[in-house]
């Protein structure tokens, strides 16, 4: 039995590895969840899987969440308290760290912390802590799955190999709603058409950051990371059908890839039960249905966002934390209708542009980077709109 611990249990993550807990009562338990703002369903989840500890993002919503739970026994706790108390408590052998964001910094710190084994959703947190995460990893003896498709696809193509080994990681990228659309119209693109993914239903921000590609961008400096390679052995190819998930290369020349239909549940069932497999409903993958599997370079001039990542991570230090932070509050701004599509990309440049590197010693410094990108970006954004 294998106790768990899931932050952000009410996004398209967590609900999908809730289904995957459910379907697996003899293997998996739940310990404690934590979730945003939709405390009807986090109420649900609650009756439906028993936690010992349920933690709201919010302090203000614990009457409510009270309220929606009467007679269960449960503790409820709120704020990065709760947060840290979810994802350190005792009996959990596992957290699932699915939290959107920069947010999911300090609980997953803490669960490292704490001895718990990582099932990592929370791209942001390799993106503006990479170095520290992975020397926490080390340091406290815990192991971490991916669960990013791209990256579980690299840990699965890499199994058994030694890193030196690796010539070149290709990340496959399915080119989101705009793969198709001349460069010329993306500024006259709306939010619904850019939360319109071809392939993966997901949660809101990183919908979008698959239109602007920021998300491959994210993938690339999660993959350093992750698997210590470093950014100019990460190439990014388009592969609009999502049926590769990403490849390695080796010296010797050969390509090891790793197949399947686009669904989150495979990934997030490989880390939470590595190193065996669990059936996981994934509709099976039957290659002589497709035409053809294509592949081609993505246009960094449309597609901005990647080539900031890519300048991001080789500036290095403090500028992907920068980075990350101003594309958190640039997508903010384009979801809540004061910006356009083509401004995501021009806010969060001008952040970077307005930032110095400067080394990242501790998780509080990362933090102080994030607000500080924050910050700035919020400025830009409100000039953009003036
Ligand atoms: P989502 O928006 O659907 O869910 C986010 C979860 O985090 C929710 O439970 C929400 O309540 C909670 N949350 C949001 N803000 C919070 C805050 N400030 N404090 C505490 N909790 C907060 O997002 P998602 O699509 O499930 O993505 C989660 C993470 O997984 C992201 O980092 C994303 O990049 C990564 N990821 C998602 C997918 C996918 O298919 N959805 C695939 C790969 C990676
Ligand atoms: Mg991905």
């Amino acid at each position: 039995m294998k106790m768990l611990s899931i932050l952000g249990s009410t996004g398209s993550i967590g609900v999908s590895t809730l289904e995957i807990v459910a379907a697996y009562p003899d293997r998996f338990k739940i310990v404690a969840l934590t979730a945003g703002k939709n405390l009807e369903l986090f109420a649900r989840q609650i009756r439906q899987f028993a936690p010992a500890i349920a933690a709201v993002a919010s302090p203000d919503d614990i009457p409510r969440l009270q309220a929606l739970c009467p007679g269960l026994d449960v503790t409820i706790l709120g704020g990065e308290e709760g947060l840290i108390a979810a994802a350190t408590a005792t009996d959990t052998e596992m957290v699932v760290a699915a939290i959107v964001g920069a947010a999911g910094l300090v609980p997953t710190a803490a669960a490292i912390r704490a001895g718990k084994d990582i099932a990592l959703a929370n791209k942001e947190t390799l993106v503006t802590a990479g170095r520290l995460f992975m020397d926490m990893v080390a340091e406290y003896g815990v192991k971490l799955y991916p669960v990013d498709s791209e990256h579980s696809a690299v840990f699965q193509s890499i199994e058994g190999h030694r890193s030196q080994d690796i010539s070149k990681i290709i990340l496959t990228a399915s080119g989101g709603p705009f793969l198709n659309t001349p460069v010329q119209q993306l500024a006259q693109v709306t939010v619904a058409d850019a939360l319109n993914h071809p392939n993966w239903s997901m949660g809101k921000k990183i919908s979008i950051d698959s239109a602007t590609m920021m998300n491959k961008g994210l993938e690339v400096i999660e993959a350093r990371w992750l698997f210590n390679v470093p950014v100019e052995k990460i190439d990014v190819n388009i592969h609009p059908q999502s049926i590769i998930h990403s490849m390695v290369e080796y010296i010797d020349g050969c390509v090891i890839a790793q197949l399947g239909s686009p669904d989150m549940k495979a990934p997030i069932a490989y880390a939470l039960s590595y190193p065996e497999r669990v059936a996981t409903g994934v509709q099976p993958l039957d290659l002589t249905t497709f035409s053809g599997l294509t592949f081609f370079k993505p246009d960094t001039e449309k597609f901005r966002c990647l080539e900031l990542a890519y300048r991001a991570m080789g500036e290095g230090e403090s500028m992907p934390a920068v980075m990350n932070a101003a594309n958190e509050i640039a997508v903010e701004c384009f979801l809540e209708g004061r910006i356009g599509f083509i401004q995501i990309a021009t806010i969060i440049e001008e952040t970077m542009n307005a930032h110095h590197a400067h080394p990242l010693a501790s998780i509080e410094e990362v933090l102080q980077a994030d607000l500080w990108g924050r910050e700035m970006a919020r400025e830009i954004c409100l000039k953009q709109v003036n």
